[in-house]
């Protein structure tokens, strides 16, 4: 489903990514974890081409991201078809990102009328079955700023959904969030999990990982260096940096 493959990534002369190859199969969950400045964000924002890679290819459900490949050339997409790439590939944001001047509502109905087509009285119920779905009926006509930040990334959640995207992209979904409020929004993360979406998370909550991880991917100054099921990259850790980050975290 995701096959990233050579991904270089340098700001200025701070090389961010180096040479990452990531591969996740269609309805797996593959956590991210990783210090701070590892690369975690820019690699996840390589995946829908939020960041233009220097050097490797992201392939999404057999389509190469960003780029329309012409002989042995690649040329990048033109806007409006990188904008309809991303319709496919959900993204939602540690601190929300929310329209803040539309309703709770209206923040789902915008993206599937406006990107898709959909006729607004379909989107409209698909918004509502969504906001049922996350537990938020009730908030259809709130504005954002009226919601707790569990309330918000929730809202955010369905919102991506709202454009039932192949693969869901999550930074630290839960890093912004008062400690009461974190579950609330683990546990619709996990629900899409047992739904069999694809997803890719960063965060750094282990219990999650350890719980609803297919792939964990431990990060490390711009390298994956280990990767595997939760049992074996939390509980034994093969490399000297991961041990040390988890005895961080754990
Ligand atoms: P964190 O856990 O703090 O979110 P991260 O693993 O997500 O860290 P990134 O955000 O990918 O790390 O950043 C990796 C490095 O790249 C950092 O040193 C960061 O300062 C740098 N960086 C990221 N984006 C940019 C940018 N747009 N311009 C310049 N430097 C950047
Ligand atoms: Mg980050």
């Amino acid at each position: 489903m995701v096959e990233a493959r050579g991904i270089h990534k340098s700001f200025g002369s701070l090389d961010v990514l180096k040479g990452v190859d990531l591969e996740v199969r269609a309805g797996e969950v593959t956590v991210v974890l990783g210090p701070s400045g590892s690369g975690k964000s820019t690699l996840l924002r390589t995946l829908n081409h939020l960041e233009k890679v220097d050097s490797g290819t992201v392939r999404v459900n057999g389509e190469l991201v960003g780029y329309r490949r012409s002989g042995n050339r690649l040329h990048e997409l033109r806007e409006r078809d990188i904008l309809k790439q991303r319709t496919q590939i959900g993204f939602v944001f540690q601190n929300f990102h929310l329209f803040p001047h539309l309703t709770v509502l209206e923040n789902l109905v915008e993206a599937p009328v406006a990107a898709l087509r959909r006729p607004r009285k379909d989107a409209v119920a698909g918004a509502r079955a969504l906001l049922d779905r996350v537990g938020l009926a009730d908030k259809a006509d709130a504005y954002p700023r009226t919601l707790s930040g569990g309330q918000q990334q929730r809202v955010a959640i369905a919102r991506a959904l709202a454009l039932e995207p192949k693969l869901l992209l999550f930074d630290e979904p839960t890093s912004a969030l008062d400690p009461e409020l974190v579950g609330e929004v683990l546990d619709v993360i996990k629900d899409l999990a047992h739904r069999g979406t694809t997803m890719i998370v960063v965060t750094h909550e282990i219990g999650f990982a350890r719980e609803v991880a297919d792939t964990v991917v431990f990060m490390d100054g711009g390298r994956i260096v280990e990767q595997g099921p939760p049992g074996q990259v939390l509980d034994h850790p093969r490399h000297a940096r991961t041990k040390s980050f988890l005895s961080k975290v754990l």
